[in-house]
Order: structure tokens, then C-alpha cells, then sequence
């Protein structure tokens, strides 16, 4: 980059908020996915206008900037692909309104996930998207991947509760989406497409999301397996059986092991699977969903369902579910985890077919993930320096992904597709689909100089 180009960056976010030093940008050229790429410039942005002044500099000078929250991604979305200037949205945490009479908060895009439930809390109310990462994700990273969670099957995912938005567009124009109504139908549903949008098409600076009253009671139980066949049929029963509850988490053998070696969490390591359940809602209604569980549960091969008696248990539990991806990755040197989602009836399907293709390929496999939403975390463990290893794994991963759409499912439930799922897009939404999504940023960022190469690649005039 350009010392009169670096120096205009300084003008817009201060000395201090602009790094151009490589060890001092190490820490921004790499997500939770495996591709690492140095960025020419990292800025902190503080405020909604210096990214408006940030976008129209790149515009005129032909920068490619990528957003970016914690980059906890796993899809490679906060990569710098084509270099340029990464845009950090990790100083902008502001609480805007906690409005509790419209069940509504408004916060800037950087906040932590987490940082809502607090301020919630002293209205009875809590923002009910959980993923593995709330402790560390971003608003503005959730709604960009469309962020799902643990409570996922019953309160849904992120999209189901953006209201409104204040977003940066690629040239540099500052647009208020949405509305807080509860209904709004004024102009298409602009809020909606920057949801999933993966940072190609604005940079969300403030989101006004909906909650919810906390639920006046909760029930947990683990439900333990003698075969993973039996835990999947069990989510398919559950569900068929009209129950709906707050969390249906499985894990096979291969990640009780990981999870057990890397803390304890009283899971019982002989176990071929298990489902973590919750229901909750009014307090009796909650412990009569979690009987009829039990009774779906118990026509399938389970040895037993033991109910958490006490918060500390119910915690013990949990804790083990979201130290999952954590303690696999201690296994092996490295992992690629996937998020293919399948219908819940096509889930014993979907779980045999993972163990086949791992197995075919001679691959380690751990699978876990939020079996309530058909959404399965296969986690292939491998070494990267394993060469050989790597062909087979990259097999496994091309069968994988087309066992997903062969029963119609999809081949990213809540990670997006960034850089990593970027080359099957095409098999899921076909040539059509992909010439619609580029003439959508070709709408938005006529240059592609935002988030580019990510999702799809675009035709080669529009490269920057
Ligand atoms: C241990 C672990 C557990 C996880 N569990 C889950 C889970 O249960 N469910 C789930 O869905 N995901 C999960 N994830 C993935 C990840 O945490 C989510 O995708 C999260 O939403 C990313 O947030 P982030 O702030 O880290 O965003 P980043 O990784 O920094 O960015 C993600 C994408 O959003 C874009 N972006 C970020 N901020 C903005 C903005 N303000 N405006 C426009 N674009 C923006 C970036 O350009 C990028 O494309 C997990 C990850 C880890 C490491």
C-alpha cells in the first residue's frame, strides 16, 4: 500500500488505529478456518461515518476491504484474499437502546454475542441465537453467516430476529434497513439480504434485534446410546412425536472421548452416541415435553436417560457440548470441521453415511452438532502434513457434501460458505443461482472491492 494511501487512512482512524506493520497484522490474517493471508493495512474502525470515509478511499483508489469481527468464521470469510485493508468492527460494542417494552435492543455490529444477555436479563427478556462461539463472536459476524446455536430448533437462528440495521454500502453511502414494527412490508426485505451475506455486500455498523422472555423453567437430561444409529432414529422420533425441545445435541463416541481427555464433564465414554436435551417453557408443560422424550428415546436403543437434577449438573453438560470442537482439535494436528444439514428424518441416513465415507477413506471422524436442526458437525481429524492423508480427506469431503444434497439437504447449515465451500456452491444452487448472486454484488459493489473472492468467484472484469 502506498505511504500517501496509509496516511489518508491515519487522517480517517487516528495513528494508533492503523497498523501496517506485518507482526503487528499477524493476528488478522487468519480466522478459525485454515487459510492464512496477510492483509497491506488493518483499521479499527469507532464509528459508522469512518467507514463510510473508508469505503468511498477504497472506491477511488481501487482497495479491496474485507470486514471483519473476532474472525471466528470457519469458513474463511475474514480472510484479506486479495490483500487490502482489513476492517475491524471490534471497538464499536456499543449498547445504542435496550428498549424492553418492544422486546427490542439495538447494539453496534462489534458487540460480543454474549454482551446482550446481561443487559436483557433485568427485563425478564434474553436474545435467544447461542452459537458455540457467543462468547466471543460479533452481532455484526452473526448476521453476516446467519448465525444458528444450540437453542436453535425451537427459537430458530439469527435471521429470525434482525428487525433493522444501519449499514455502510460499498461506495461509501450510509442505508437504514428494516423497521421495529413487528410487521413491515415498505420496499423489499433489504434487512433479509444482508443476512448470510458474508460481508460482500455492506458492512453492518448498528443491528436492532428482537428477544424474548425468558422461559420459566428448563429441563435437561442426556440421553445415552448403545448405537449412533439409535440416537439419530431417537431425533427423528422426537420430532415426528410433536415435541419441539430448546436443545437436541448429539455427539458420537469419537468426541465424548476428546471431550472427556480434554475435561471432564461426566460423559460416559462408552457410549456409541448421546443426546443433550432441553425443554423448556411454562414449568409443567416443559417437564410433560421432556416425558414424552423419554418415551420417544426409549423405543430406540438407549441405556439410559438420566435427567440433570441439579444447575450444576445441567452446566457439567453443557460445558462438555461447547468444549466439543476445542477438545477434538486437541486429537489430531489439525481438523476440518463441516456444517451439511439434512432434514431430521434423513438424519440416520446422513449419520451412516458419514461413517461410511470416513471409513472408506481410513479418516478419523468425530460428529457432533445440533442433530435438533439436522445440522451435524462431521469432524474429519487429520494431520496437514500428511500428504497422503490430504488426498483421501478431500475426497471424503467432495462425498460428504454431495451426500448432503443427494438428500436434499444443504452443504452449509450456519458456517456460510466463504472461501472454503466456495468451490460446491455451484452443485447446491446450480449456474443459474450463481449468475443471480453475481449480479447482486454486481448491484451492490460494482468494483468488487468488498469481502471479493468469497462465496463465488466473480467474472473477470468485475476483479479487483
Ligand atoms: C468454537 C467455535 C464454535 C462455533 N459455533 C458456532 C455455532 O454453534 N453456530 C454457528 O453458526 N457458528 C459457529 N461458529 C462459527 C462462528 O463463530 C460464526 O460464524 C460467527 O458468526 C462469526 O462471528 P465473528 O464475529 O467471529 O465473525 P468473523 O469470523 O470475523 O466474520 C465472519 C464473516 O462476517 C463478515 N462480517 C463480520 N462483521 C461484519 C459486519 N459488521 N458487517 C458485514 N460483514 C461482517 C466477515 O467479512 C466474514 O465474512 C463457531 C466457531 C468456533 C470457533
Amino acid at each position: 500500500m502506498k505511504k500517501s494511501q496509509v496516511e489518508e487512512l491515519k487522517v480517517i482512524f487516528g495513528e494508533k488505529d492503523v497498523l501496517t506493520e506485518i507482526e503487528d497484522m499477524v493476528a488478522y490474517s487468519y480466522d478459525a478456518s485454515h487459510v492464512e493471508i496477510q492483509p497491506e493495512a488493518v483499521v479499527f474502525a469507532s464509528t459508522t461515518e469512518q467507514i463510510s470515509q473508508l469505503m468511498k478511499f477504497a472506491y477511488r483508489e481501487n482497495v479491496a476491504v474485507t470486514p471483519r469481527g473476532q474472525g471466528s468464521g470457519l469458513s474463511g470469510g475474514s480472510i484479506p484474499l486479495k490483500k487490502g485493508i482489513v476492517l475491524c468492527m471490534d471497538k464499536m460494542k456499543k449498547i445504542i437502546d435496550f428498549d424492553p417494552a418492544n422486546r427490542l435492543i439495538t447494539v453496534e455490529a462489534g458487540l460480543t454475542t454474549s454482551d446482550i444477555d446481561p443487559i436483557a436479563v433485568d427485563a425478564n427478556l434474553f436474545y435467544p441465537p447461542d452459537p458455540g462461539s457467543v462468547t466471543f463472536s460479533t452481532i455484526g459476524g452473526n448476521v453476516a453467516e446467519n448465525a444458528g446455536g444450540l437453542r436453535g430448533l425451537k427459537y430458530g437462528v439469527t435471521k429470525d430476529y434482525v428487525k433493522m440495521m444501519k449499514v455502510v454500502l460499498p461506495q461509501g453511502d450510509i442505508v437504514t434497513l428494516g423497521n421495529k414494527c413487528v410487521k413491515h412490508v415498505a420496499g423489499f426485505n433489504m434487512e433479509g439480504i444482508f443476512v448470510g451475506s458474508e460481508g460482500l455486500l455492506g458492512i453492518m455498523t448498528e443491528v436492532t434485534l428482537a428477544l424474548l422472555p425468558i422461559p420459566e423453567h428448563r429441563e435437561s437430561a442426556l440421553a445415552i446410546f448403545n448405537s449412533l444409529d439409535g440416537a439419530a432414529q431417537a431425533v427423528s422420533d422426537i420430532i415426528a412425536a410433536g415435541v419441539t425441545p430448546s436443545t437436541m445435541e448429539f455427539m458420537d463416541n469419537a468426541t465424548i472421548n476428546a471431550i472427556q481427555n480434554f475435561k471432564d464433564c461426566n460423559l460416559p465414554r462408552d457410549a456409541a452416541a448421546v443426546l443433550l436435551i432441553e425443554t423448556d417453557g411454562e414449568k409443567n408443560s416443559s417437564i410433560a415435553d421432556m416425558g414424552k422424550v423419554e418415551q420417544q428415546v426409549k423405543k430406540n436403543d438407549i441405556r439410559e436417560f438420566a435427567r440433570a437434577k441439579t444447575t450444576k449438573e445441567r452446566d457439567s453438560l453443557f460445558e462438555g457440548r461447547r468444549v466439543a470442537l476445542n477438545a477434538l482439535a486437541s486429537v489430531k494436528p489439525n481438523l476440518i470441521l463441516e456444517d451439511a444439514t439434512v432434514m431430521r428424518s434423513k438424519l440416520p441416513e446422513m449419520v451412516q453415511g458419514i461413517t461410511n465415507i470416513a471409513a472408506k477413506h481410513d479418516i478419523q471422524v468425530g460428529i457432533f452438532g445440533h442433530a435438533g436442526d439436522g445440522n451435524l458437525h462431521p469432524t474429519f481429524l487429520i494431520d496437514m502434513g500428511d500428504r497422503e492423508e490430504m488426498i483421501r480427506t478431500e475426497k471424503a469431503v467432495v462425498e460428504l457434501f454431495q451426500l448432503a444434497i443427494d438428500l436434499e439437504g444443504t452443504i452449509s447449515g450456519e458456517h456460510g460458505i466463504g472461501l472454503e465451500k466456495k468451490p460446491f456452491l455451484k452443485d447446491q444452487i446450480g449456474a443459474e443461482g450463481i449468475a443471480l448472486l453475481q449480479n447482486i454484488k454486481k448491484t451492490f459493489d460494482p468494483k468488487n472491492l468488498l469481502n471479493p473472492g468469497k462465496m463465488f468467484d466473480m467474472p473477470e472484469e468485475f476483479t479487483a
